[in-house]
């Protein structure tokens, strides 16, 4: 019987190969951008068709390649980037597999032109299905135009694989943010078809952010993004985080660790943690983060598709970053500005109580509410208009379309100054609250007029008392007269013991009786006026949920639960001096936004808010 193994022909090993790296026209993108990036280019211009389906072309103004590269460069594990196994700790390209254009030319109709600037005349390749059809020299700019066409033309099972237009175009738009946020320095033009997409002139990577996500709204972007930057032995940190108030259900999230995008779910917590109870529960902030690090610190994934990047100190670095977004969230004073107003307030003599005030008697609309939309709109992200211009188009390719480089003049634009933040001033002499519904405290601000949820500011001020307290371990504490008995099973008693010093820093008094119950004899100054039991109960349950959450400690957990329970209740009436108590420790709080849970506190509806609607 004859041997049944052989070698796979080499067109059939590297379609197969090239399923790895090349998945659908993005990836194509992705490859080719990237290595214009590395030949040095400071323009890169690419254009798609039919969502890259018949066409992905990129052309640049790198550093070109000789007659020989131009072929080599096709075959497979055929690399200028690296020479041994070690060089792959240093890398500083984004390339290094030497694969990406065997793949591409395993699966489309290729044809490439370069030339290096001391050679008079550039090569013209054409390549299809790993069959070279013609090799000539001829005359072209310097640097290099790839075209990259009819792609999977010989795979049709990959070609039926691939999804409709625009979620193709989207996987494209993908890989080119990942790859333009992070070469800020390099100009981009992106057509689809005829339509610009993107004009990214050189830049820094603030204005590069802006340029790509602030569309119509690019002040809005000036203003949300705060700087963070840091720098250590072991990594530098720059980039900008969003404030707390653009953060968002789908947010903008990008990390970046020596010029490469990647994806990083620890570091991600990281930045969650410090934005911690200063944005709405299902929010997440906008960020755009670039580390640096000494290469050998970092293993850069081998796999082609794969984003994920090794860190060696991964602690060190993730304490550094949380560290430093929270000094520039402290720093930037992400308190917005309010200025109490005295003249122009809400006209009411200052002796009237509230229970004289009477609603007029004639043309009362009881239904009317002006406070029924809230004051606080997101701006729609341009994501509708972005898709908004892909269509469909039908037209096939037949010649290299005439573009002029130079008619797209990269310019430098220097950064935008970090503009000057108002701090919150307090007037002394206050003008009077108003209580509506015995639930919100109305006050007036120059600017307009500021509404507060009395309950959760109340929360808000005493969960800022009581971690003080637990820090600084000061008890006020009050006996009770009949002590109450907390009995618990025996995993409860467990969470319970891990709850016990931060509860007597509180003001609880405790008294072990064995077989898991315990005596309770003093109880916070001022605590709810509710069943201790219950409460302790509550604590012991929200304590146990807390457990494994890495975004709260047990001091937030317990500090927050005692501030529910006691905070004052809505539909209590309060006097206008408590309500000016109210404000006061409210603004004097770190956070005056959210409360710990990430609920709304305030709203301002400023004056045009209020004049339109009259
Ligand atoms: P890798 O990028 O991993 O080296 P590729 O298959 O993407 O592998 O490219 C192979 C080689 O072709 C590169 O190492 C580089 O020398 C050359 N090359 C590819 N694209 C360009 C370009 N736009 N300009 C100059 N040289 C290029
Ligand atoms: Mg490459």
């Amino acid at each position: 019987m004859s041997d049944i193994i052989h070698l796979l022909p080499d067109s059939v090993a590297n379609q197969i190969a090239a399923g790895e790296v090349i998945q659908r026209p993005a990836s194509v993108l992705k490859e080719l951008v990237e290595n214009s990036i590395d030949a040095g280019a400071t323009f890169i211009q690419i254009l798609i068709k039919d969502a890259g389906r018949t066409l992905i072309q990129v052309v640049d103004n790198g550093k070109g390649m000789s007659e020989t590269d131009a072929r080599m460069a096709f075959e497979r594990h055929a690399t200028s980037k690296i020479t041994d196994a070690a060089d792959l700790f240093s890398l500083k390209t984004m390339g290094f597999r030497g694969e990406a254009l065997a793949s591409i030319a395993a699966v489309a109709q290729v044809e490439l032109r370069t030339r290096r600037a001391e050679d008079e005349l550039g090569v013209f390749v054409e390549i299809a299905g790993t069959r070279v059809f013609k090799q000539e020299m001829v005359q072209c700019d310097t640097g290099t135009a790839f075209q990259v066409k009819n792609l999977f033309f010989n795979v049709p099972a990959r070609r039926r694989f691939l999804k409709s237009d625009n979620v193709e175009k989207s996987h494209i738009l993908t890989e080119f943010y990942r790859i333009a946020l992070v070469n800020s320095n390099v100009a981009f033009a992106l057509f689809d078809g005829d339509d610009e997409m993107f004009q990214l002139p050189a830049s820094n990577n603030k204005v590069r952010i802006e340029n790509i996500f602030g569309k119509n709204a690019k002040k809005r972007w000036q203003q949300q993004l705060l700087t963070i930057e840091t720098s250590t032995n072991l990594v530098s940190i720059n980039g900008y985080v969003g404030k707390p108030e653009f953060a968002q259900k789908s947010a903008i999230q990008y990390f970046f660790v020596n010029g490469r995008y990647m994806r990083h779910p620890y570091f991600h917590k990281a930045v969650l943690l410090a934005f911690n109870q200063m944005i709405q529960a299902n929010e997440s902030p906008n960020y755009f983060i670039y580390l640096e690090v000494d290469p050998q610190t970092i293993d850069v994934n081998i796999h082609p598709t794969k984003t994920e990047i090794k860190f060696e100190n991964e602690q060190a670095i993730w304490s550094i970053l949380s560290a430093s977004i929270k000094e520039s969230l402290g720093k930037f004073n992400i308190i917005p500005s309010i200025d109490f107003d005295q003249e122009g307030a809400l006209e009411m003599p200052t002796s009237m109580s509230i229970e004289n005030v009477r609603p007029p008697q004639t043309n009362f609309n009881p239904n009317y509410n002006p406070f029924g939309t809230s004051a606080y709109k997101r701006p729609a992200l341009d994501w509708e208009n972005l898709y908004g211009n892909f269509e469909k188009k039908t037209e096939t390719i037949e010649s290299m379309p005439n573009w002029q480089p130079e008619s797209i003049k990269p310019e430098i634009i220097s950064s935008v100054p970090e503009e000057k933040q108002q701090i919150m001033e307090i007037s002394e002499q206050r003008a009077d609250n108003f209580q509506f519904k015995n639930r919100y405290i109305i006050t007036s601000l120059k600017s307009g007029m500021l509404m507060i949820d009395q309950h959760r500011a109340h929360v808000r001020i005493l969960f800022e008392q009581y971690i003080n307290q637990i820090e600084n371990r000061k008890a006020l504490s009050q006996q009770i007269l009949f002590p109450e008995i907390l009995e618990l099973s025996a995993d409860d008693v467990l969470i319970f013991e891990q709850m016990l010093p931060d509860l007597q820093y509180l003001g609880f008094d405790f008294e072990p009786q064995g077989n898991h119950s315990f005596n309770v004899k003093g109880v916070p100054e001022n605590v709810g006026t509710g069943s201790v039991i219950d409460l302790l109960l509550v604590m012991l349950d929200k304590a146990k949920t807390t457990a494994e959450d890495l975004s709260t400690t047990m001091h937030e957990s317990i500090a927050f639960s005692l501030a529910e329970s006691s905070a004052l209740k809505n539909g209590q009436r309060l006097s206008n001096e408590e309500m000016s108590d109210i404000i006061d420790r409210l603004f004097a709080s770190a956070n005056h936004n959210f409360t710990p849970d990430g609920k709304r506190i305030i709203t301002i509806f400023t004056h045009e808010e209020i004049d339109k609607r009259f």
